[in-house]
Formats: C-alpha cells, sequence, structure tokens
C-alpha cells in the first residue's frame, strides 16, 4: 500500500515549480517537536534512518507512529504526509491543511490557481486509498482534522 502511495505521487509536486523557492523550504526546517504523522506501513521504513526519531502517538483514539525529521531526508524515503504536504482530505475533498497556513506560502490569497492539477489528483487517489484499506486509521485522522479545525477556523 504505502508504495503504491508514493507510485502514485510520484515526482508530483503541488505547483509546476520548486515551491521551496519561494519560503526557504519553510516545511522542512523541522521543530524537533511535532514531526509529522506516518500512513501506515510507514514507520518501518525509515525505522534505522537517523535523520528521523520515531515514537507513537494517541490519535483521537486511535494509536498512530509519528516521525521528527532534523530537517534533512533522502527525497526518496520521506514520508507520504511529506509527499501531499500541504493538502489533506476532507470530505473526500484535497483541501490546503490549515495548520500550514502559517509557514506554507501556497495558502495565499490566488495561489491556488496555480496549483498542479496532476498533483492534487494524486493526493486524492493516494489518501482515497488509504481511507479505503486503512478506514479506522483514516477516520482517526479526519478527527484529528476536525480537532485541529477549533484552533484555526
Ligand atoms: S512550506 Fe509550502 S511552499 Fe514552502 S517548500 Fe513547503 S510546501 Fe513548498
Ligand atoms: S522528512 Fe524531509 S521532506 Fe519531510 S519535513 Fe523532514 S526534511 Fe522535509
Amino acid at each position: 500500500m504505502i508504495l503504491k502511495a508514493y507510485r502514485i505521487m510520484a515526482d508530483h509536486t503541488p505547483i509546476c515549480a520548486d515551491c521551496g523557492e519561494l519560503c526557504g523550504k519553510a516545511c522542512c526546517h523541522g521543530d524537533k517537536e511535532h514531526g509529522m504523522m506516518l500512513f501506515p506501513e510507514e514507520a518501518s521504513r525509515i525505522w534505522h534512518d537517523p535523520h528521523f526519531r520515531i515514537e507513537k502517538r494517541d490519535m483521537c483514539g486511535e494509536s498512530v507512529w509519528f516521525a521528527v525529521c532534523d530537517g534533512h531526508c533522502d527525497r526518496k524515503t520521506r514520508p507520504l504526509s511529506c509527499r501531499i504536504y500541504p493538502f489533506v482530505l476532507r470530505d473526500g475533498a484535497v483541501v490546503f491543511d490549515d495548520r500550514a497556513r502559517r509557514i506554507c506560502p501556497l495558502g495565499d490569497h490566488g495561489v491556488d490557481e496555480y496549483y498542479d492539477p496532476r498533483f492534487l489528483e494524486a493526493v486524492r487517489k493516494t489518501l482515497a486509498s488509504y481511507q479505503k484499506h486503512y478506514p479506522r486509521f483514516f477516520a482517526a485522522w479526519q478527527r484529528a482534522l476536525a480537532e485541529y479545525d477549533k484552533f484555526f477556523r
């Protein structure tokens, strides 16, 4: 499943340019605290990677692995959360993740017209697949996103 997800995401990026040049790769500076959620089957893939600290956390009643990175990684092994960033699936639609608004300029007004539709479709397909194959994990993730809404909306 995770390899299929990586294949679907391939080299797609949010816009047809290196968005890291807009912001100095703001999403990779790593705060050593929050880290990123790992999707099912992912933790074992980066377990021994020295760039990550892996830890289990409770996510709305579901035990889920998270990875805290040191701001460096091999692009080929970066987690799915990084590959889909800054988007999430809500009610079947790919939407900008409000948690990213503080650091990611792709959430700025008017930037959405530059989103690469191939990237958005890859995100939708990947996450819909997780919803189908890992419904409990996906439901917990959706509950967590709904919790974040209280702070960001
Ligand atoms: S913070 Fe946003 S614009 Fe910057 S590299 Fe990350 S995804 Fe791209
Ligand atoms: S794992 Fe890699 S892509 Fe993801 S935040 Fe860390 S440095 Fe950036």
